[in-house]
């Protein structure tokens, strides 16, 4: 028994003082001044209590040519867990490889290492044309835990694919109660620019902001969204960069489309002028979509604050400064153009915070910032019996939020296993003093415990989407629980 006393409860309900008391791996009980005799007592005087934050996009012990992402599933979630995440949806599949193959090799990445709960999406990069066998695949998915799959509209030679593919995933996965991600970039165009920068001289980190631009960003949306409507599928759009986007985005809900979007930390504080460094740096700060402009960010956190944005993910995918430098060629020693550096940001740590520092700012309320960093990723992804609030019932995945802790983001300071940090330079205050997950205490002020690896739980998932993780009327998927 533990109970966690004397701090402020916030979920999107709203703030209360009251008491958390936990039996085991669940929250028991939620009120003020409980009766803590007999029970172990964490103090949460002055600080915020929290559902445990959800992140639904990273990307650990990732394969990405020569190279591989930083982080595995165990030193990615010890990472997390410091931050206050409680749980992550990483991305299976490094390919167009099957499914079963790209589902078996995360489930043999993350058993026995994670430390706290996790939950895979598919990569789809192929659809049968049958529309039963189409059916049957994504109900498969379902049966096997899996309720949401990302597809690329970007990247052509390893993972993009048309919008005939995309058309008849959304037609099946909404049938099995299967949200439908997107990369959301015109890939060929995209690499039409890339090869007449490349043509021209322009190799340099700064180039990717030419190669990639807000507009492809907002064609892509269109497209995708446009297709959603057609056939009723809601599309969950990832990393979401830009104005233009985001405009997309109103213009597709104002056409009719169930359009939800996400972005991440690195275009809520990152601006494209760090791409204009000395190489090496500016290689530190290479991700796509690539960094924008401040009139971007500015656009996103008020989409954030309005509720037109619905979570905050990270996109999680760190370098060391080694691997940036040698690049995904195969055989090359050093990249000889921005399209060679392996691009990803760390993250999985620094989320909750960097959010929060919109609380600060007046930007977001407590309530919402617990909307976007845990309940709405809960409810979105099927996650929403277990996770995403403080009520009796659900999993003990919480936070003690300490908003007055000061922390530099530098690499030093924090656990993800990358040597640089694109905030080394940031300082924010509020960090969490300590994290639970199912029970026990994970992180105390910032620090891991000790014997974490492995006791993290595959969330077998049921429906995910917009109706709250409900299967849609009629179904006949069948439902698994983790
Ligand atoms: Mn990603």
């Amino acid at each position: 028994m533990l109970v966690v006393r004397g701090g402020t409860v916030v979920d999107p309900i709203g703030s209360r003082a009251a008491d958390v008391r936990i039996d085991g791996e669940r929250i028991v009980e939620v009120g003020p001044e409980l009766d803590a005799s007999g029970a172990e007592v964490l103090d949460a005087g002055g600080a915020l209590v929290i559902p445990g934050a959800i992140d639904v996009h990273t990307h650990f012990d990732l394969p990405v040519g020569a190279v591989r992402s930083a982080d595995d599933f165990e030193s990615g979630t010890i990472a997390a867990a410091c931050g206050g995440t409680t749980c992550v949806i990483d991305f299976a599949g490094a390919g167009r490889e099957p499914p079963v193959e790209a589902l078996r090799t995360w489930h043999e990445k993350a058993r026995g290492r994670a430390a706290i709960d996790y939950g895979f999406h598919l990569t789809v990069t192929e659809v049968p044309e049958d529309p039963a066998e189409a059916g049957a695949r994504f109900r498969w998915f379902v049966s096997e835990g899996v309720t949401s799959v990302k597809l690329y509209l970007a990247y052509p030679e390893r993972l993009m694919v048309d919008a005939a593919t995309l058309r008849r995933a959304l037609v099946a996965a909404t049938a099995a109660g299967v949200l439908v991600c997107v990369h959301a970039e015109d890939g060929l165009e995209a690499d039409r620019r890339t090869a007449e920068l490349l043509a021209a001289g322009r190799a340099e980190p700064a180039a990717l902001s030419l190669a990639r631009p807000p507009e492809i960003e907002a064609a892509a949306v269109r497209a995708a969204a446009g297709l959603a409507a057609e056939v009723g599928a809601p599309l969950y759009v990832v990393h979401l960069s830009s104005a233009a986007g985001l405009e997309a985005v109103r213009e597709a809900r104002a056409a009719g489309a169930n359009v939800l979007a996400e972005t991440c930390p690195q275009y809520l504080f990152l601006t494209a002028d760090r791409l204009e460094g000395p190489p090496d740096e500016a290689a530190g700060f290479v991700c796509v979509p690539p960094l924008r402009a401040d009139a971007d960010r500015e656009a996103l956190w008020r989409a954030l604050g309005s509720g037109e944005l619905q979570a905050v993910s990270t996109d999680h995918c760190p370098f060391t400064r080694a691997d940036r430098r040698r690049g995904t060629r195969t055989g090359a020693g050093r990249w000889s153009a921005f399209t060679e550096i392996p691009g990803g940001l760390p993250g999985v740590e620094t989320r909750l915070s960097l959010v929060f520092q919109g609380v600060r700012d007046g930007r977001l309320t407590p309530e919402r910032w617990v909307e976007l960093t845990s309940t709405a990723p809960a409810r979105l992804f099927g996650l929403a019996d277990r996770k995403g609030s403080i009520s009796p019932g659900m999993d003990a995945d919480i936070v003690v939020f300490d908003p007055a802790a000061t922390k530099r983001l530098d690499a030093r300071s924090l656990h993800m296993r990358t040597d640089h940090s694109p905030y080394a330079d940031l300082t924010v205050t509020g960090w969490p003093a300590a994290t639970i997950s199912r029970g026990r205490v994970v992180a105390l002020g910032g620090e891991p415990a000790a014997g974490l690896g492995g006791r993290g739980r595959f969330m077998a998932r049921t429906a995910s989407g917009p109706s709250g993780g409900r299967p849609p009327a009629g179904s006949q998927t069948g439902t698994s629980n983790g």
